[in-house]
């Protein structure tokens, strides 16, 4: 055994927790449903979202969606975004390796507030690609969707229980390389179920398509569905 310190950042956290029941409140009164993405960096999340985007579009009005994203600097994933017709922005963080609820705050009052919100159905966060302190800021939505893929390691679920634990859909992509990595998809599963009994796990590919379709069905249905 090692000897160790280990650190709470309680106050920031909990600070932050009690915004994001405000911001969910505001969801609530909008009828907005709201499904946050996260994930280490080139999980996949943008092109998951992309998929995903294909199938919205097709049953919704693209001016029905908002999708913001959080980056260090740029704004080369909502460019991809912004290519579906739906509202997007850009949150650049300046360094902040997550976003806090002041920085969707911002986003949506940039947007036109509530004013603007009135009538959309749908909106998509994608947080800073990380695989640990995302986790720990609640941004309100109704859905917290983990992206993890194989490339990572079959132990990402083991290695970061706190993540995996509150998040509320759980994505395994890449599973088109699965075979290739010799990644026993069966053992990430376990895991992930065994840490978060309550979560959905979907198995996809962003790149093939594969399951994108039953984790949309899922994801279109999140708030009352
Ligand atoms: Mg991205
Ligand atoms: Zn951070």
């Amino acid at each position: 055994m090692v000897d160790r310190v280990v650190f709470i950042a309680r106050d920031i956290i909990e600070e932050n927790r009690k915004l994001a029941e405000g911001l969910r409140r505001l969801y609530d009164r909008l009828g907005l449903t709201v499904l946050e993405f996260l994930g280490g960096p080139g999980s996949g999340k943008t092109t998951l979202i992309e998929r995903l985007l294909e199938l919205f579009t097709r049953d919704y009005d693209p001016h029905e969606i908002v999708y913001i994203g959080g980056d260090v600097a740029t704004s080369l994933d909502t460019e991809r975004i912004a290519r579906f017709g739906v509202h997007a922005i850009q949150i650049n963080t300046g360094g902040t390796c997550h976003l806090e609820v002041p920085h969707v705050e911002a986003a949506l009052e940039k947007l036109g507030g509530e004013e603007f919100l009135r009538g959309k159905k749908f909106l998509i966060i994608e947080n800073v690609g990380n695989i640990i302190c995302p986790f720990n800021f609640p941004l309100g939505a109704h859905a917290r969707v983990m992206v993890a893929d194989v490339t990572e390691g079959e132990d990402k679920f083991v290695k970061h229980p706190m993540s995996t634990r509150v998040s509320d859909v759980i994505v395994i992509n890449k599973i088109d390389l699965a075979d290739y990595l010799g990644v026993n998809l069966d053992k990430m599963i376990e895991d992930a179920r065994r840490i978060n009994p309550r979560a959905r796990i979907f198995l996809v590919s962003a790149r093939t398509g594969a399951g994108v379709g039953e984790l949309y069905e899922a994801l279109k249905g999140v708030r009352g569905g």
